[in-house]
């Protein structure tokens, strides 16, 4: 296995596209080749995007947690009648928003609950209200399940909300709700979501009006490699025909406030091997993504400067206000300091560069 293992590196790192059998293959290893895997992701990573860690100033406003949905692992929605439920209006969106402006973040992101009474109208208002007080600022926003969610109850479809969207000031889109693109395993943690076949098309949709995506994948819940591998393909395909992703980004499953967890249907996250080998795995595989980015609100602080030597290149956003993490029982949701950032890169020898939701360096 071991000189198999080195061959297979050394063939991919020789710039040979990898198979689904061989992502697969790396992801069983237990033993200390997982570091192998990770030097080798992390020697990728210097070839592909050279030695800067970059973040994005960046501000949350989770609009309401209100959903009509019921995802198995969110542990952020609330349902009519349950204690904690928000809704911000006008008013208090724009509040935030002008804080925003204060703190000087580059880019604004609203995902929230499918709130009952939304329509396309109301994301577009949104959208409107954020831009009014905080002009220049780029707003990251909405996913290809609020873009389905808009569609139905505005009779329209998702082309046209995503081109009302983005006359209403949508820079990018966020590419959650990816969960896993394995229909089996959605039916089992979301079965309300948009299918395997709409989230693609949703975001093929986003790229050819030139709308930019982040990619996500959701892992360590009731998934198998095999779920994993199906799901990076899917993305590399996308990329292929449309080079809309601006970054991949893992996202680990955050299991103690979740119904999924609590009726025994999924496991308590993943591991730490796991954490690493989804970082170094995607960065081997995901050869046309430029940027993989690393959660340090799903990751901790430690293991995300680890997987920064294991393939990843940046490290997200200072992320003024998080709710949807804090809500399924994640504790370092607050804020990351960009002298703490840069505390963490150097201590890997290397340097912290600001970027916008575009990875321009700023
Ligand atoms: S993940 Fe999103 S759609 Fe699903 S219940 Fe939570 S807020 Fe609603």
């Amino acid at each position: 296995m071991e000189n198999h293992l080195r061959t297979l590196l050394d063939e991919i790192k020789s710039g040979q596209r990898m198979s689904k059998d061989d992502a697969w293959e790396l992801f069983q290893v237990r033993d200390r080749q997982v570091w192998e895997i990770a030097a080798a992701a992390d020697e990728m990573r210097e070839q592909r995007v050279g030695n800067a860690v970059t973040y994005v100033r960046n501000q949350n406003i989770n609009v309401t947690n209100l959903c009509v949905n019921a995802c198995g692992f969110c542990g952020f929605s609330k349902k009519p009648g349950d204690d904690g439920i928000y809704y911000h209006d006008k008013s208090e969106i724009q509040k935030k928003a002008s804080l925003a402006k204060m703190r000087e973040v580059s880019e604004i992101c609203t995902v929230s609950g499918l709130h009952p009474d939304f329509t396309t109208r109301s994301y577009c208002d949104i959208y409107r209200w954020i831009h009014e007080v905080a002009p220049g600022v780029h707003l990251h926003a909405s996913n290809p399940m609020e873009v389905a969610y808009a569609a139905r109850k505005s009779h329209m479809s998702t082309l046209e909300v995503l081109t009302a969207m983005k006359a209403a000031g949508l820079g990018s889109m966020c590419g959650t709700a990816a969960e896993i693109l394995v229909d089996a395993v959605r039916k089992k943690i979301c079965a309300q979501k948009v299918s395997t076949d709409e989230w693609v098309r949703i975001i093929r949709e986003a790229h050819a009006l030139g709308i930019p995506t982040t990619a996500t994948i959701m892992y360590g819940h009731c998934e198998c490699d095999e779920d994993r591998v199906n799901h990076l393909a899917i993305l590399r395909e996308i990329q292929d025909a449309t080079h809309g992703f601006t970054e991949f980004v893992p996202l680990s499953f955050i299991h103690m406030n979740t119904p999924l967890f609590h009726a025994g249907m999924a496991r308590a996250g993943a591991t730490g091997r796991e954490d690493l080998l989804m970082v170094a795995v995607a960065r081997l595989f995901l050869d046309n993504f430029k940027n993989i980015q690393v959660s340090w609100v799903k990751e901790g602080i430690k293991m995300a400067q680890l997987s920064l030597i294991a393939g990843a290149n940046d490290l997200g956003g200072t992320m003024f206000e998080e709710s949807i993490s804090k809500g399924a029982g994640a504790v370092n949701t607050d804020y990351l300091d960009p002298t703490e950032m840069q505390r963490i890169a150097e201590d890997i020898g290397r340097t912290l560069k600001r970027r916008t939701t575009l990875y321009e360096i700023v």
